[in-house]
């Protein structure tokens, strides 16, 4: 029997990038997956559908709303929906594609079908047809990602009531669309059906949007929403919802008084939430551990309980992030060839792909606070920046947070078009351990947004130029 030296099971991009890394290290690889296509949750119902609708709605929306201010009349703009989902399937394809393309280019063999670790260097794969082959290698690596949490009252029918899945497909644009949780994915779900003409409403059970992110930076996204016409309603939890006629019955419940109340609505997004994935693959039986959450522990090496058996990305405690579940892949690859594979969770970022865009690197104000960390703050706006104003989106900010007795970088908090490239600046520095000084002596090209970047750095000893 063919012996692999790995066995990765889940093909997201913390299966996909692991064994790739596996495979240039010279080790046998194959990957097991049970989907019809590669790359997991990001590539198919995830990051990259909703990136793609998220850039033809911004499209949409500018037509509409913003060329007319730079001397670009249109006399109709027409939405064409069944085109614009055509066109994300077709960025789908291309990516999922390209998965396959690198398994073939690295000498990855790719199993089709259900796995099952029936021991420690033992994977059964299942395919549809329900046929069975057995697999053995000296390793095995975990990466079957995360699921969306699913509500009692909220029962998922993808056409009504929708998690990301239904939320990426739908046919037609929903008159009203009730938003359940104000995180990354009801943000921009929420955003792509406002801006393509739904009216969005967001009910969040917090007093506050985007969990532990940036309050500031999210005060600046939240007005903005709402001024495309984006409801809110925040300490609000949703407690029952019924199927009537062609739409959903909400009822939820303001926390501040307990008052109840329902909403008709076209369609339901639930996103509160996911959680780790694990069913199937046999765990309870092999005693391999997992937290409340069921998320599988292992130790600070991607080893589980099991010796042989490895465990990395969403179905592992830390942010549900495809990079950070690439770099995991990365570092077990290097371990299990025999290097220094290694993470470094304080220079993960975070981004909310919205218009404006948040993007989060390192400790906020509130958590330096928390932490008894004296820190110096750097704030810049971009209504101060040249090519800002040239562009025309000139809301938001950046700011830089430093130790206040090192001057060494913690963290940078961004709002505004085009923070999700920016961002990168700042966690490259920090990963050298750099310092809001090196920031603000390195050059900036002129005019460009991350000139913002710098002379926020810059403000941190109150020197910024610009304003
Ligand atoms: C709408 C949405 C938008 C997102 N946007 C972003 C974003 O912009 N940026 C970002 O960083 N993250 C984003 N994420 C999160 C990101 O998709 C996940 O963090 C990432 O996909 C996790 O990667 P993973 O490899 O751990 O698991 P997954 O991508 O979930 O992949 C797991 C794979 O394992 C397979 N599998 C599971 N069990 C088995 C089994 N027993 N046998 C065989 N195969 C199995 C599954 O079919 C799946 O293909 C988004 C998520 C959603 C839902």
């Amino acid at each position: 029997m063919e012996q692999f030296d790995l066995i990765v099971i889940g093909s997201g991009p913390g299966g996909y990038v692991g064994a790739i890394r596996a495979a240039q290290l010279g080790l046998k690889t194959a990957v097991v997956e049970k989907d019809k296509t590669y790359g997991g949750t990001c590539l198919n119902v995830g990051c990259i559908p909703s990136k793609a609708l998220l850039e033809s709605s911004e499209h949409y929306q500018a037509a509409i709303h913003d060329l007319s201010a730079h001397g670009v009349k249109l006399s109709k703009v027409e939405l064409d929906l069944k085109t614009m989902q055509a066109r994300k399937d077709q960025v789908v394809k291309q990516n999922t594609d390209g998965i396959a393309f690198l398994f073939k280019k690295n000498k990855i063999t790719p199993f089709k079908g259900l796995g099952k670790i029936l021991a420690a260097g033992k994977v059964e794969v299942t395919a549809e047809d329900g046929s069975k082959q057995t697999l053995e290698t000296k390793n095995i690596v975990i990466a079957t990602g995360s699921v969306p949490v699913e509500l009692p009252f909220l029962k998922y029918d993808e056409k009504r009531i929708v998690s990301n899945t239904g939320a990426l497909a739908l046919a037609d644009v929903p008159r009203t669309m009730v938003v359940v949780g104000g995180g990354v994915i009801g943000l921009e779900l929420g955003s792509v059906w406002q801006r393509l003409g739904s009216q969005v409403t967001v009910i969040e059970y917090a007093d506050r949007l985007g969990g532990p992110m940036d309050q500031d930076c999210m005060k600046v996204l939240k007005k903005s929403l709402e001024r495309e016409g984006m409801k809110f309603m925040m300490s609000t939890k949703v407690t029952a919802s019924k199927v009537v006629g062609d739409g959903v019955e909400v009822t939820y419940e303001a926390l501040a008084d307990g008052k109840v109340a329902t909403e008709k609505t076209d369609v339901v997004l639930v996103a509160t939430g996911r959680k780790p994935f694990s069913t199937g693959l046999g765990l309870d039986e092999l005693g391999v551990a997992k937290d409340k959450q069921g998320r599988i522990v292992t130790d600070k090496h991607y080893k589980t309980n099991v010796p042989g058996i490895y465990a990395i990305g969403d179905v592992i405690t830390g942010p549900m992030l495809a990079h950070k579940a690439e770099d995991e892949g990365v570092a077990i690859a290097e371990i299990l060839a025999g290097r220094a594979g290694h993470v470094n969770y304080e220079t993960v970022p975070g981004i909310i792909y919205t218009h404006p865009e948040i993007a989060s690197v390192g400790i906020t104000e509130e958590q330096a606070k928390e932490q008894g960390i004296a820190i110096n703050v750097g704030k810049f706006p971009f209504l101060a920046n040249g090519r800002a104003r040239a562009k025309g989106y000139s809301e938001g900010f950046v700011k830089i947070i430093a130790d206040q007795k090192t001057d060494r970088l913690l963290g940078a908090h961004m709002v505004g078009a085009g923070v999700s490239e920016l961002i990168h600046e700042v966690v490259v520095c920090m990963e050298f351990g750099g310092s809001s000084e090196d920031l603000a002596r390195s050059f900036h090209a002129h005019p460009t947004l991350s000139e913002a970047v710098r002379e926020a750095a810059l403000a941190v000893e109150k020197r910024a130029r610009q304003m």
